[in-house]
């Protein structure tokens, strides 16, 4: 229940953003048990929609839809989200491109905060096609940001903890409540907290509270940079949706 809340927030999120910024949106909505063939259809109706820019289709999808073959329906054109393989393609190549749009947000706080990147370790927790390894390929490429060596852990890494604390910036998207403690972090380490746990809180109104992968109160005094969560990398994507968006209606990369 508590995953179908957050997803719900998520939502919620990107189209009250989509209003602020005067975007058109639309929300499709299907049951837990929709089809593959009705989303496969509702991709088709959008994909040739001239009206409608860019979609995304929000994830998680249930277990029996195919996620892989979603995700390749949409026409890479229209991919706000920059999840299709000719996107991810194209951001390996360092061609015109949607980023994928976590590691998008995280790209940009980088450079808004001028973030020394080149020739720094920046470890990275999780390799999932739509944070992780997208991220391990845009620290590592040749600019900025970027330049920076990369390892990337999962979760049959060894020494992870001895790894962390070579880090310069430490990326967490592991999807584990707190994870990353002060032991694991290095004095003076950038960390960029990806993770979103929606857990019961008697301290709001809502129940609920948000905390991310990392255990920010004991982290937090060892870091020259680290984000929030919520108000961090999450308000970012949000943000690189919207970017792309404008680049989608614009025709700026296809
Ligand atoms: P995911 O698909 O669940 O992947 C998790 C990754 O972490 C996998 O690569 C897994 O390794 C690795 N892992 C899991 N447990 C580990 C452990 N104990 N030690 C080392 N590695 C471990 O995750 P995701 O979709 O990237 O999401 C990660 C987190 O970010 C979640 O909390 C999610 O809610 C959040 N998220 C937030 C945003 C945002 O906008 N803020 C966007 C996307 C995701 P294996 O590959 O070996 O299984």
């Amino acid at each position: 229940m508590a995953k179908i809340l957050q997803v719900q927030t998520y939502i919620a999120s990107k189209e009250k953003a989509c209003h602020e910024v005067g975007i058109i949106s639309s929300v499709y909505r299907f049951d837990e048990t929709v089809s593959e063939i009705k989303l496969l259809e509702t991709i088709d109706f959008l994909n040739n929609d001239e009206d409608v820019d860019g979609f995304i289709v929000q994830l998680p999808l249930p277990k029996h839809i195919p996620v892989d073959k979603i995700i390749q329906r949409i026409n890479p054109a229209k991919d706000v989200d920059g999840f299709h393989p000719i996107n991810i393609g194209r951001m390996v190549l360092n061609l015109p491109s949607y980023l994928s749009a976590t590691p998008y947000g995280i790209m940009q706080l980088i450079e808004r905060y001028n973030i020394e990147t080149e020739g720094k370790h920046c470890v990275i927790l999780g390799r999932s096609n739509i944070v992780g390894t997208p991220m391990s390929i845009l620290m590592s490429r040749k600019g900025y940001p970027g330049n920076c060596t990369v390892t990337l852990c999962h979760s049959k890494t060894e020494n992870l903890k001895e790894i962390c604390l070579q880090a310069d910036i430490l990326i967490a998207a592991i999807g584990q409540q707190e994870f990353v403690t002060a032991d694991m972090v290095k004095q003076d380490a950038v960390v960029i907290d990806v993770g979103m746990h929606r857990i019961p809180s008697t301290e709001t109104k809502s129940g609920y509270k948000l905390i991310g992968d990392v255990k920010f109160d004991e982290v937090a005094p060892k870091c020259s940079y680290i984000t929030p969560v919520p108000g961090g990398v999450g308000l970012m994507t949000i943000v690189s949706l919207l970017k792309n968006t404008l680049k989608a209606a614009k025709k700026e990369i296809f």
